[in-house]
């Protein structure tokens, strides 16, 4: 499961992530990351089975999260130019038989790479 940790200007100041994995003995992948001094936004990626556990602990040390269950979205634009193909990290698009781009949005880690390629705006993440 992907969630996003909301830090405000107390919670930016700790270790929470270091302190979370350790505490729970678990690993998350970052997807990505926004981090300043006053506020932070991260994306982590949790083992489903674990997810509440380890989204209770992050609350606890007064970090926001929202889980983020949406994936990757292919509109009516698209040209089939396989830009998106050749830039995503978790190979979501393929052609098909008929050179159509198609997306397996299950694989989707929301990293947006696609998104800034796109030339005609295809493509948008689910909240
Ligand atoms: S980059 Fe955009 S237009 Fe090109 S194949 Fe992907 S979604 Fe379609
Ligand atoms: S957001 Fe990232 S992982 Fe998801 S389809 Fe686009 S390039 Fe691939």
């Amino acid at each position: 499961m992907m969630v996003e940790l909301i830090y405000d200007s107390s919670a930016v100041k700790k270790p929470v992530l270091v302190s979370v994995a350790l505490e729970e003995g678990v690993l998350m992948n970052i997807i990505e990351a926004e981090v300043g001094a006053r506020e932070g936004r991260i994306v982590v990626e949790i083992d489903d089975e674990l997810a509440d556990r380890v989204v209770t602990k992050f609350e606890s040390h007064g970090v926001r999260v929202r889980k983020l269950i949406g994936t990757i979205e292919k509109g009516e634009a698209c040209l089939d130019c396989g830009a998106c193909i050749s830039v995503c990290p978790v190979n979501v698009f393929r052609k098909d038989e008929s050179e159509r781009v198609i997306a397996e949005t299950e694989k989707c880690v929301r990293c947006r790479i696609c998104i800034e390629v796109c030339p005609v705006n295809a493509l948008s993440l689910q909240e």
